[in-house]
C-alpha cells in the first residue's frame, strides 16, 4: 500500500459546501484534501443543473451554478487543496491517536488530523437495472460503464437508456458489436439533437435496433444472460436477446458506505451540534445537505455559514489549547498571507 497523504482534514465531497470547507479551513491555516466519487467538482449545481441560474447566493443577483462552482474553485486556489475525483470514500476509522484513516475505492489512503463530511445527498451512483429475476445471474454481464469496448467486439448488445450516455455509447460501439439494440421507454430522446440524428442514421443503414418500453424481467440460462422482456407501449411484451448489457439510466444519489459509520442518522442525515457541526464522533464534522440540525434548511447559504464554524470545530479539534479568535481577510496580514495578497 502506497504510503497516506497527511493532511489536516479530509473534505468527502466537493460540492459548493465541500469547496468553500477548503477556504475556510485555509483562512485558519488548515490543509485540507478533497474527496468526490464524480470525475468533476461542484456536487448538484454541476451534475444536475449547472446552466440553471441561482438567486440567493449573498451579493450575486444571479449567477448560474457552474458559474458558482468556477468562482469556488478560483477562490480556495490559494490553498492548494488536493483533489482527488471519481472516487468513493468507502470507510474511515478513528485511531488510537485521535486521526483518521480515511481509504477510497481506488485505493487512496489518508491520514487526517479531521475528517468533515460534505457529502450531501450521497454519492451519485449509476441507477441499477430492476427487474424480475435479475438476481438469477452469476455473471457480469450487466454493466453500468464502459470500461474496456473490446469486451464487445462481435457481440449481440442491449444498450439501455435514452439520454447522451446511451447514444453516444451506441454510436461507438455500433463500430465493434455484432449487433446493438437501444431500448428506452419511449420513442423521444433526451441526447443531443446531433447524436439522436447519428443513432437514427444507423437504425437506417439497419446497425441499431430501437426498442421502446419497460423492462420486466431478466432470461437466463444457468445464470448466464440470455435476454430481457421488455412490455412496450401497447403492452405487449416482447424478448430482446443478445451476451451483454450496458445501463445508461443516468445518476442517483446514495447515502452509500456513509450510512453504515455509526454516526448518529436522523431521516438520512447526520445530526450535528451547531456550534461546531459536528458529528456523534468528535473530529468528524458534516456540514452542506448531509447534515440536519433544529432548524435545518438545505441551501447553499446554510452550507457556507456551517463551513466556517465546522472550520473553527477542526480547528479546537486538532490544537484544543489555541486560543481562537475572528481575523478579517481585509485588514489581517496573516490573512493576506494565507490568501496569497499583498
Ligand atoms: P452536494 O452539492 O450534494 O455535493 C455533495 C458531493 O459529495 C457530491 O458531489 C457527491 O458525489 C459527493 N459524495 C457523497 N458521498 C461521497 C462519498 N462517500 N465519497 C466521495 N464523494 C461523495 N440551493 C440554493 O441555495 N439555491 C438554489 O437556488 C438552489 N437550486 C437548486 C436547484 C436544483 C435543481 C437542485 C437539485 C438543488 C438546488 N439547490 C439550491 C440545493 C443546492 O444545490 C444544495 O443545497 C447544495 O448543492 C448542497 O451542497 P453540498 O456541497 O452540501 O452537497
Amino acid at each position: 500500500n502506497p504510503t497516506p497523504i497527511k493532511t489536516d482534514a479530509v473534505i468527502i465531497g466537493a460540492g459548493p459546501v465541500g469547496l468553500f470547507q477548503v477556504f475556510e479551513l485555509g483562512l485558519l491555516d488548515l490543509k485540507a484534501e478533497l474527496i468526490d466519487s464524480l470525475p468533476q467538482p461542484g456536487g448538484q449545481c454541476a451534475e444536475l443543473y449547472p446552466e440553471k441560474p441561482i438567486y440567493d447566493i449573498p451579493a450575486y443577483p444571479v449567477v448560474a451554478a457552474q458559474e458558482l462552482i468556477d468562482n469556488l474553485m478560483a477562490q480556495i486556489k490559494p490553498f492548494n487543496a488536493g483533489m482527488h475525483l471519481g472516487q468513493q470514500v468507502e470507510r474511515f476509522e478513528k485511531r488510537e491517536d485521535g486521526r483518521f484513516t480515511v481509504v477510497t475505492s481506488k485505493g487512496t489512503s489518508f491520514d487526517a488530523g479531521a475528517v468533515i463530511i460534505a457529502a450531501g445527498l450521497g454519492s451519485f451512483l449509476p441507477r441499477r437495472l430492476r427487474a424480475r429475476n435479475l438476481e438469477q445471474l452469476t455473471t457480469d454481464q450487466v454493466q453500468y460503464k464502459v470500461t474496456d469496448r473490446e469486451r464487445y467486439r462481435g457481440k449481440k448488445l442491449l444498450i439501455l437508456g435514452g439520454g447522451d450516455s446511451a447514444l453516444d455509447w451506441t454510436m461507438d460501439l455500433a463500430e465493434v458489436a455484432d449487433s446493438i439494440a437501444l431500448i428506452h421507454r419511449r420513442a423521444e430522446y433526451r441526447g443531443a439533437p446531433a447524436s439522436v440524428a447519428k443513432v437514427k442514421a444507423l437504425v437506417e443503414a439497419g446497425r441499431v435496433q430501437e426498442h421502446q418500453g419497460l423492462i420486466m424481467e431478466v432470461h437466463s440460462e444457468d445464470g448466464r444472460f440470455t435476454g430481457l422482456e421488455i412490455m412496450d407501449l401497447d403492452k405487449q411484451r416482447t424478448v430482446v436477446e443478445g451476451d451483454e448489457v450496458l445501463v445508461f439510466w443516468g445518476l442517483a444519489p446514495d447515502l452509500g458506505p456513509i450510512a453504515d459509520w455509526g454516526l448518529d442518522i436522523e431521516k438520512k442525515q447526520l445530526s450535528v451540534d451547531t456550534e461546531q457541526f459536528q458529528t456523534s464522533l468528535p473530529g468528524v464534522f458534516a456540514v452542506g445537505d448531509i447534515n440536519t440540525y433544529p432548524g435545518k434548511k438545505k441551501l447553499i447559504l446554510s452550507g457556507f455559514h456551517e463551513a466556517a464554524l465546522a472550520a473553527f470545530g477542526v480547528q479546537k479539534y486538532l490544537y484544543p489549547d489555541k486560543r481562537q479568535f475572528v481575523q478579517y481577510t481585509t485588514t489581517s496580514p496573516i490573512m493576506h498571507k494565507r490568501l496569497g495578497v499583498s
